[in-house]
């Protein structure tokens, strides 16, 4: 395939909005990364991407944790701005959930095992004042160290971290909106500084299909914001996990991510207190 001086590219991992990750090898270490290419043309017709893709290598590059993907440089050919980072070859989480063996979903111990990596790499990032504002299983990949080791959680795609304005957010986001925060599209400034809990909202519904392989909120009428408005008001469908034999520990920390109210829902260093991550989960990591 295609060299540049240090990499040599390998296949495609995947496609995103702004281009594509592609699998590459340094070749002066022989370690893998994956090449995230950002087409620079997009900068032409959208006067914002030049910023985002400031902000993302930015803010990607300031983070250090286990839990998130880390960025090992940047540069640019004449076509891309390219991001490598460190290669996770675990997939991600989304195809982990709908692939797992058990039809139900995840066991609750597996879940809260996953669940607690999440929280501990959102907690320091909003304790680096950056929320993250894309979360999704599908921004979520595994690994392991060994094939035998268990899964770690690393947290990518921090191309839309810390970007204020709710409007932009809403138009660009609005293809996937079962993860958004109900603040986020009423644009709610009377509700100012609660960012941060737009993560833990987007995180109660990854749980919640982590245990279920279903969506906490039914998905009625035809327009995506008919069904984002439904969240404001629908309380989420806590029956099935009832049903399902989960426990109150669990259903206790769904339902407080899934606070309507951004003042009254839980932050990440609150959750990483919780009962259900501070029990037997939390004692073999
Ligand atoms: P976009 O902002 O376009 O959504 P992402 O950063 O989410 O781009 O990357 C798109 C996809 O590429 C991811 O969902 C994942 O499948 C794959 N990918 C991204 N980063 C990595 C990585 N570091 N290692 C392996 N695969 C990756
Ligand atoms: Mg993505
Ligand atoms: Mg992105």
């Amino acid at each position: 395939g295609e060299v540049y001086e240090r990499y040599q590219i390998l296949n495609q991992l995947g496609k995103g909005s702004f281009g594509e990750v592609r699998k590459a090898v340094d070749v002066e270490t022989g370690d893998l990364r994956a090449i995230k290419q950002i087409v620079k043309h997009r900068f032409q017709t959208d006067p914002k991407a030049l910023d985002l893709c400031r902000r993302e290598i930015e803010i990607t590059s300031s983070l250090h944790h286990e839990n998130l993907c880390r960025l090992i440089e940047w540069f640019e050919d004449p076509q891309h701005i390219c991001l490598v980072l460190e290669y996770i070859d675990g997939g991600d989480l989304l195809d982990y959930i709908l692939k797992y063996p058990n039809e139900m979903g995840l066991p609750e111990e597996h879940a809260a095992m996953l669940t607690l990596q999440i929280c501990r790499g959102m907690a320091y990032t909003h304790s680096r004042g950056v929320a993250h504002r894309d979360l999704k299983p599908d921004n979520i990949l595994l690994m392991r160290e060994t094939p035998d080791s268990p899964v770690v959680i690393k947290i990518a795609d921090f191309g839309l971290a810390k970007m204020v304005n709710a409007k932009t957010m809403l138009t660009s986001l609005v293809g996937t909106p079962q993860y958004l925060a109900p603040e986020v599209v009423m644009q709610d400034k009377r509700n100012p500084g609660y960012e941060n809990v737009v993560d833990s909202w987007s995180i109660g519904i990854i749980v919640y299909s982590m245990l279920t392989k279903s969506m906490p909120f039914a998905e009625e009428g035809d327009q995506p914001l008919e069904r984002i408005r439904a969240r404001f008001t629908q309380p989420f469908d806590v029956d099935l996990l009832f049903e399902r034999g989960i426990s109150d520990r669990a259903i206790d920390f769904i339902s407080r991510l899934l606070e309507k109210k951004p003042s009254d829902r839980m932050t990440m260093a609150q959750a990483l207190d919780h009962p259900w991550l501070a029990g037997p989960a939390s004692q073999d990591s």
